[in-house]
């Protein structure tokens, strides 16, 4: 971790109650929100570079990543979010999160953007018509006491990680079985899926404690 990161982990530490940002441009932010404030730090709306500023961390919903991505540029959000990442800001992305994470994304719009958050290619869409959506339990790292049901919806897939990326959950069997499906670099997380939605928070309590410097 560099030393800005470490002074902004730090921080965050100091206070107890992380102000962490939710991307409020679109997909489901409200459950974000929600799943933030159950773990005890202080959720934020983020769609404007001065609220982005005033934040210990980012949290990036599922939505529709191109749409995402063109609301990034719109609201004159993408270099600002880029310069914070590269400065060391703890992230969470969930699906489109994690598309707009990656450092490569496979089968999107020519004209997407994408936030090198993670050194990692992920293909969009990725399980195919017949299971586009699906659940199923994982084994997530970190999360030993009972597995993590997983919501699938028009998921992702990572394709290729770098040297610095921990995977932490995959898909357990099936056709797909073995595919990534959650990953870490330094102070950010992507998952495929929507822990928002399950009413489990041990991932955002994850992504709390990492905010927190613990
Ligand atoms: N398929 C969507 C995309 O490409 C992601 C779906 C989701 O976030 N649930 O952006």
């Amino acid at each position: 971790m560099d030393s800005v990161a470490a002074a902004q982990v730090r921080d965050a530490a100091r206070t107890g109650t992380p102000r962490i940002g939710v991307l409020a441009l679109q997909g489901d932010v409200r459950e974000h929100f929600a799943a933030i404030e159950h773990c005890g730090a202080t959720p934020v709306n983020v769609r404007r570079a001065a609220e982005l500023d005033a934040v210990d961390a980012l949290i990036l919903p599922g939505g529709e990543s191109t749409a995402i991505s063109k609301l990034l540029e719109v609201f004159e959000l993408l270099e600002p979010l880029r310069a914070r990442l590269r400065d060391g800001m703890p992230a969470f992305g969930s699906c489109a999160g994690m598309i707009l994470l990656a450092s490569e994304v496979l089968d999107t719009r020519p004209d997407a953007k994408h936030l090198y958050g993670i050194d990692m290619t992920v293909r969009r869409n990725a399980f195919g018509r017949q299971v586009d959506s699906f659940e199923t339990d994982l084994d997530f790292a970190g999360l030993d006491d009972a597995p993590v049901r997983a919501v699938f919806i028009r998921a992702p897939l990572v394709e290729r990680v770098g040297p610095g990326v921990e995977v932490l959950a995959t898909i357990p069997s099936g056709p797909f079985a073995g595919r990534i499906v959650a990953v870490r670099q330094g102070n950010v997380l992507a998952t495929s899926f929507h822990p928002e939605v399950t009413g489990d928070l041990r991932v955002h309590e994850l992504f709390v404690d990492l905010v927190r410097g613990r």
